[in-house]
């Protein structure tokens, strides 16, 4: 007999969606998840909430003028998609770029989500018109960051439990897709012992007992591989050059990638499992909730930027600009570290950390500290990594920052030596009283502030490194930090698995990064950013929509 119409394994962002979806198609749901109640929402609570959307209110009050035509030039010539796997693929990428362009933002906002008035601009790109990156700003961050994202979601799931419709399974963790004459007709798995850790910390994995949950469909909606280094080592591909031996973790532990492999075995392809989305730019956290946390900084542009070795990096590998161009220039460094070398200016203006609890103010929804973010001096948090942080340098002068630094290296690292950092800064200052720059960084800080979001917010007035009036200096130590899995399960426009054939795999669906948050990978080998909220989103509704017709 069966337990519901449809189990869900994964209780992140496109599980809560696509659970509330089917229930408000009428039917009854299982939503089956390894942590206890406190993780409800996954990844998605401890994000920024940033969202890709096109040609929104937002972006035309700021004076951006976006069009779906140019999103999906920068989507291709961000994808590069090159396989013959990415049917699918790019057949979602069409279809979630129509909905970021259409109606994303509204069927949010009749939930109550709202939005920030300052678009952000992430991956500015690699210089090409027709290559990477965002043509325009498109970042849009939710009032109230990644909480704001699940409220939603959550308040529509808790409504249905109490109607009955569905059935909450915490600490419960599949570790096997049932499969009876082709078609997915349930889950086991373990019970695992109560653990009343605080949300985002790792749990006992010791099982109290087994259970067996039978559906007519089930949706995968399990995440990517991000909190299992040993997995990303695994999946690390040659073209992004050596895997590192160090990284902090973006994720929680439970972003463990088992599912995908239990998918596998139960006749699912995963397509895809070479591409990732690792940032350059990770600290290590003062105040860490989950084991080797790391927090990425959203960078604005003028940091200088240098490997291990102290050489600057080159075009396009600028802060924000090229986040895979920049981790492949620097796994041929043969060092797992690079450094920012800026200002106090710089740091009030242009840090900022991903991260719900990194950014009290907007997750608070608290105007008067969203304000205070104008004034002079860096957010609270910032300020708080600088004093505590141990990836930071700060220094009255040139000669204590390369001591500092040096002290922070690796060991076989060469020594920094100051003459050569000096020239370096010296040379780039020259011409910051140059209105001819070639300094490419410099001209695109210019081209920067340009915007008004960025002049108000995000990019400092260009100046000298080594004005004192725009100290102290600053060096920060820059760790690689595992966060997307862009691959996964293969599925149709219906949200169905794929077989190795292509034939859909009867009962079977997946959504979110378990599915490289559509179709197997609809952002191909980059992202623009904020599309994996919005990918879990719509390969969420999608699902729960298509498991829902099909069961009825
Ligand atoms: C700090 C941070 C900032 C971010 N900022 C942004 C942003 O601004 N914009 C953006 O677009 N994206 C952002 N992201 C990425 C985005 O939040 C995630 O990619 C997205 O939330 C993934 O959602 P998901 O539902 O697919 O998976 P998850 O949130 O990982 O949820 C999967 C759930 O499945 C459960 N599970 C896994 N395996 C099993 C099993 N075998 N049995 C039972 N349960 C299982 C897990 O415990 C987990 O709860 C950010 C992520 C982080 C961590």
């Amino acid at each position: 007999m069966a337990d519901a119409d449809i189990v869900v394994v994964g209780a992140g962002l496109a599980g809560l969606v696509a659970a509330a979806e089917a229930a408000d198609a009428g039917r009854s749901v299982v939503l089956v998840e390894q942590e206890g109640e406190r993780s409800l929402g996954g990844q998605a609570f401890w994000s920024l909430g940033g969202l890709f959307l096109v040609d929104s209110p937002e972006q035309r009050r700021m004076g951006i003028r976006d069009s779906r035509e140019l999103a999906w030039q920068d989507w291709l010539g961000s994808a590069q998609f090159d396989r013959e796997e990415d049917r699918w693929p790019r057949a979602w990428a069409e279809a979630y770029l129509d909905f970021a362009a259409g109606e994303k933002r509204a069927w949010l906002r009749a939930m109550g989500h709202r939005i920030f008035p300052l678009v952000g601009w992430a991956e500015r790109g690699d210089g090409r018109a027709e290559g990477h990156g965002n043509s325009v700003p498109r970042f849009h961050i939710t009032w109230g960051t990644g909480p704001g994202v699940v409220a939603p979601f959550e308040r529509r799931v808790r409504a249905h439990a109490e109607a009955g419709r569905i059935r909450f399974a915490f600490r419960h963790r599949v570790d096997d897709l049932i499969v009876e004459d082709g078609a997915a007709t349930g889950v086991r798995g373990q019970v695992l012992e109560p653990d009343d850790a605080e949300r985002g910390r790792p749990t006992s994995r010791v099982a109290a007992g087994d259970f067996e949950l039978r559906a007519q469909a089930v949706i995968v909606t399990s995440g990517g591989i991000g909190g299992n280094h040993d997995l990303v080592r695994k999946a690390w591909p040659a073209r992004l050059g050596e895997p590192p031996r160090t990284m902090v973790a973006g994720v929680p532990a439970y972003v463990d990638g088992r599912m995908l492999g239990i998918a596998e075995a139960a006749g699912a392809r995963v397509i895809n499992p070479d591409r990732m989305w690792h940032y350059v730019e990770g600290l290590r956290n003062w105040d860490p909730i989950w084991d080797n946390h790391g927090i990425r900084i959203l960078p604005g542009p003028s940091s200088l930027w240098l490997d291990a070795t102290g050489a600057r990096l080159p075009a396009p590998c600028f802060p924000g600009f090229d986040t895979l161009s920049t981790l492949r220039h620097l796994r041929g460094t043969g060092y797992d570290y690079s450094w920012f070398v800026l200002t106090q200016k710089i740091i009030e203006k242009e840090f900022a950390l991903s991260g719900s609890e990194q950014n009290p103010d907007l997750t608070g929804k608290d105007v008067k500290l969203v304000l205070s973010r104008v004034k002079s001096g860096a957010p609270g948090p910032v300020e708080a990594f600088k004093r505590h942080g141990a990836d930071f340098v700060v220094a009255d002068s040139l000669t204590e920052l390369v001591a500092g630094m040096n002290k922070l290296a690796d060991p076989d690292a060469p020594e920094l030596a100051e003459p050569a950092l000096r020239a370096l800064i010296e040379a780039r200052d020259r011409e910051i009283s140059n209105a001819f720059t070639k300094d490419a960084q410099l001209t695109a800080i210019r081209g920067a502030r340009n915007y008004r979001g960025d002049r108000l917010s995000r990019v400092a007035a260009p100046h000298k490194l080594l004005d004192p009036k725009a100290g102290p200096l600053i060096a920060v130590r820059l760790h690689i930090l595992s966060r997307k899995t862009l691959g996964g399960l293969e599925s149709d426009l219906d949200g169905r698995c794929l077989r190795a054939d292509g034939s859909p795999l009867p009962g079977l669906y997946a959504a979110g990064e378990v599915n490289g948050f559509g179709g197997g990978g609809m952002m191909g080998y980059n992202a623009l950013e904020g599309t994996f909220l919005g990918g879990c989103l719509f390969s969420g509704r999608v699902a729960g929509r298509a498991a829902a017709q099909a069961v009825a």
